[in-house]
């Protein structure tokens, strides 16, 4: 007898399957996966594990598949900085050689009397 069919009598506390008591006849019964939970079938074919580990095997698939993808974006992203951070030396060089020329465009155009 399996235990989701598995039923127990009220009036003689027999456990049966069938939809009569076969003891005492009795109709009014009780399933006993009422009291005891039976897991399910499907779920126990497939190895199910927590949602913890599911979580983590898909971080480790994720890390591990696109490989190329994440090469590219980081090769992207590096190249970008590269060029912003030599885009911003160039510049700060080209103002200090500036400054270092000596007298700021203001103060050469002032001159009137030429
Ligand atoms: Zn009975």
């Amino acid at each position: 007898m399996q235990l989701r069919r598995a039923r127990l009598c009220h009036d003689c506390e027999e456990v049966h399957d069938a939809q009569q008591c076969p003891t005492c006849a009795s109709e009014t019964f009780t399933f006993i996966t009422r009291w005891v939970p039976v897991p399910e079938r499907r779920a126990r074919a497939v190895p199910t594990t927590s949602p913890e580990a599911e979580v983590y095997r898909q971080l480790i698939s994720e890390s591990s598949a696109p490989t190329s993808a994440r090469l590219i974006k980081q090769a992207i992203i590096g190249a970008t900085t590269l060029g912003l951070a030599g885009w911003m030396w160039q510049r700060s060089k080209a103002q200090m050689q500036k400054g270092d020329s000596g007298a700021p465009d203001d103060g050469s155009e002032t001159g009137e009397g030429t």
